[in-house]
């Protein structure tokens, strides 16, 4: 025996707590007509979790809760307890005693409960059928409801017999199963296109990740190119400079000296500039030097003529006393001035002025040669006279031409002097202005070789600008390490650093190459664009992360959905297995009890074909009104439905709509205990199912009864004495004045009373 008692509180009619204790296999519930037994049989529905309200006699949640009357104000809230005798573990809960309750309240909320602790329907629902208790009710067969397996269609019928069987656990399984499935494909289906809607932004990030390798890489190269060209155009401006520097020293110095020299020939011309003044001092002299001829060659001929006056005095003087003689005597004075007059001579080397002596000479002789060989001596006294006046005039003029001869000579001599310093000067003035025109010449020379210079030299720095432009650029592109340029080492194929010496000879042409390639590296890290994109890299590596998981959790939810699947196919099996065994085992105690019930005749469960074979049966058998009925109702059905197949003895009756209501009862009876019997519920709760039964079917009812409840506890809600009879307790239900059911447990006479 599993059950051990029922509790209602406010529970429809039964306002007070009533407890019904089942320590018996048969406990009948007897009283009169609306006095509450039925709402004890709802009581077990509603307990184990019965969802429609219809079929507990309401409509709405509130009405099963008491609902007062004039002596007793209604409930708020309706409880009704189980209470299960768990020590054989029907349940499956580890202790000896499971108490289910459910409560409901007016605004229809509703609570479970199991052994204290708040559970959800499905818990209890998954407890029960666990333990046989299936959900349809096929064994709380409620009033009037006897042949409800006779009237149901045939997918419920089949459900019935399923929920008998205890196949319900199974198909409970296999429908979480599908939902679980169901579930597993939609998780599918959502990881799915997760991983397509994130697929192309992975692709992007894919690309993006690529562009940045390509980036990194081709920096990595610049950054490599870079350490070269570097180094190389370092010391190529640096050698470079130093070598115009050196070049550029000698040019300076000799400038240098050059500008001196020049500023001692400028000087030497310089003093050129007296030449002027020399040669007008040259031309006063010369012209004193003229004067004082023309003087000296007046006095000399006034000398001359001096001295032939007296020669020719003294001549007349000489003739008075030698007359006629061709012979004259010639003072010496005369002839002594004219030898003086040739001492001019002497003096120059000039021509004009050797011509201007002789002509004087000539002049002067002549003078001579005249006076003497015409002259008559005059008186010797007169003579004497003027030959001393001639005399001292001539001594006179003697002395001054004497005078001026000195001048003379000193005019000369100055000349002289005057001439060699010109000389002299005009000698050095070309010298230096040759040396200004040479200095000025290399000076040019010298200019142009340091312009040259000049312009390698800015060349240089326009090339050192460009240089440190470059590194700048470069340290933004690549990174810092690339100012360490001088540090690098570059090898040569033998693998020995190559010397700065080496780095200085090599070919421009090579470096410009080297030059050209860094700014295509340039243009092509630019093209890539990649950045340095750590971010990309992480989110690309989180993207992909992220994606492998979602493959991965696709690859378990298909494993999960194959594991489903096979569950699915194994409890089909298992339930078709089962269920075929199970309508066979039902098939022979249906027959027994129902040859028990109408002595005789046959009755069996026949599984019908899915819908379009049903069809074509129901075509084939035109009369047969119930397979009709059920196929119409049954449109859409594609599983096996029940269908009831009896021959009651001595009747031709084969459809069950043929049957008299006490036939209809009793098959009814035959198939619900015969499905007790293969697969027997812990209790079977019948209201008034004995309702239509004669005297002696009542008889054969008991009998059955009391077999039955060899294998499960039974709840007889009856009128009938017969059953009655067969209880271990008897409860008896009256109803007062006020509307409230009341219990109380009877002996088998006052309940025939009561029933009564
Ligand atoms: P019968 O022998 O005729 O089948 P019964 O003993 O089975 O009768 P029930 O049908 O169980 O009687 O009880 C019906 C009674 O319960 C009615 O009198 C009805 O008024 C009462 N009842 C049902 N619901 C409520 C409720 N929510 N509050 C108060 N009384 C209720």
């Amino acid at each position: 025996m599993y059950l051990k008692s029922l509790e209602l509180t406010g529970f429809k009619s039964f306002a007070k707590k009533t407890e019904l204790n089942f320590n018996t296999p048969i406990t009948s519930i007897v009283g009169p007509n609306g006095s509450g037994k039925s709402n004890t049989a709802e009581a077990f529905r509603f307990v184990l979790g019965e969802q429609s309200i219809k079929s507990m006699r309401g409509k709405r949640t509130e009405d099963l809760i008491w609902n007062g009357s004039p002596e007793m104000a209604r409930s708020n809230r309706a409880s009704v307890k189980l209470v299960f005798d768990n020590r054989k573990r029907l349940l499956n809960l580890d202790v000896d005693e499971v108490v289910i309750e459910r409560v409901i309240f007016r605004d229809a909320s509703s609570e479970y409960v199991v052994n204290g602790s708040p559970v959800r329907l499905r818990d209890i629902v998954e407890l029960l059928a666990g333990a046989h208790i299936g959900s349809s009710g096929h064994h709380i067969i409620s009033q009037g409801e006897a042949d409800r397996i006779l009237n149901a269609n045939m997918r419920e019928r089949r459900e019935m017999i399923e929920d008998a069987l205890g196949l319900k656990i199974y198909q409970w399984k296999r429908e979480e199963s599908e939902r679980k499935l169901e579930k597993t494909e939609e998780n599918m289906k959502q990881v799915q296109s997760l991983r397509r809607e994130i697929a192309p932004h992975i692709l992007f990030l894919k690309k993006q990740v690529e562009k940045i390798e390509k980036t990194k890489q081709l920096k990595e190269e610049l950054r490599t190119l870079y350490g070269e060209y570097l180094k190389r155009e370092h010391v190529h401006i640096g050698v470079s400079k130093e070598r115009i520097a050196n070049e550029e020293r000698d040019p300076k110095e000799e400038l240098a000296k050059l500008n001196e020299q020049l500023l001692a020939s400028k000087k030497v011309l310089a003093e050129t500039h007296g030449e002027d003044a020399k040669t007008k001092a040259v031309i006063a002299v010369e012209e004193r030097l003229n004067g004082l001829r023309k003087e000296r060659e007046q006095i000399s001929r006034d000398v001359g003529r001096l001295e032939g006056e007296i020669a020719a005095a003294e001549r007349m003087k000489h003739a008075q006393a030698f007359v006629h003689t061709n012979e004259a005597l010639i003072p010496i004075s005369e002839i002594e001035s004219i030898a003086k007059k040739a001492e001019g001579i002497f003096l120059t080397e000039d021509v004009t002025v050797l011509r201007s002596v002789f002509s004087v000479l000539q002049q002067a002789l002549s003078s001579l040669l005249e006076k003497y060989r015409q002259k008559k001596g005059p008186s010797s006294d007169g003579i004497d006279g003027d030959i001393a006046v001639l005399k001292e005039r001539k001594q006179q003029a003697e002395k001054k031409l004497h005078d001026i001869q000195t001048s003379e000579r000193e005019v000369v001599q100055d000349e002289k002097k005057l001439r060699t310093e010109i000389d002299r000067e005009k000698d050095s003035s070309r010298d230096a202005e040759k040396e200004v025109f040479r200095i000025m010449a290399r000076q040019n020379e010298l200019h142009g070789i340091l312009n040259a210079l000049r312009l390698r030299f800015e060349e240089m720095e326009h090339l050192e600008g460009d240089f440190k432009r470059e590194i700048a650029e470069g340290a933004i592109l690549v990174g810092r390490e690339i100012l360490e340029y001088q540090n690098v080492k570059i090898k040569k194929e033998n693998g020995e650093d190559v010397t700065v010496e080496e780095l200085a000879k090599e070919e421009r042409v090579a470096q410009e190459d080297r030059r050209r390639k860094v700014e295509r590296l340039k243009i092509r890290i630019e093209d890539a664009g990649g950045g340095s994109g750590a971010e990309v890299v992480k989110e690309f590596e989180e993207a992909t992360e992220r994606d492998q998981f979602l493959a991965r959790e696709i690859a378990d939810l298909e494993k999960s959905a194959e594991t489903l699947r096979l569950l699915i196919v194994e409890l089909e099996q298992k339930l078709d297995q089962e269920f075929r065994d199970g309508i066979e085992k039902i098939n022979r105690e249906f027959q027994n009890y129902f040859s028990l019930m109408f002595g005789g005749g046959t009755a069996r469960l026949a599984l019908t074909k899915p819908e379009k074979k049903v069809r074509k049966e129901v075509d084939d058998l035109l009369l047969d009104g119930e397979a009709m009925a059920a196929a119409a109702s049954e449109n859409t059905e594609q599983e096996t439905g029940i269908d009831i197949e009896v021959n009651l003895p001595r009747k031709k009756i084969k459809a069950l709509m043929m049957l008299s209501g006490g036939e209809r009862a009793l098959t009814s009876i035959a198939l619900l205990f015969a499905m007790s019997q293969v697969k027997p519920p812990p209790f079977i709760i019948l209201d008034e199912t004995d309702a239509a039964l004669d005297e002696a079917n009542s008889k054969k009812y008991g009998d059955m009864v009391e077999n039955l409840s060899k294998y499960s506890q039974l709840i007889l809600i009856t009128h009938n004495r017969e059953t009655m009879s067969r209880a271990g307790v008897i409860y008896g239900v009256t109803m007062d004045k006020s509307g409230v059911s009341k219990l109380l447990s009877i002996a088998f006479d006052e309940a025939v009373a009561v029933a009564k």
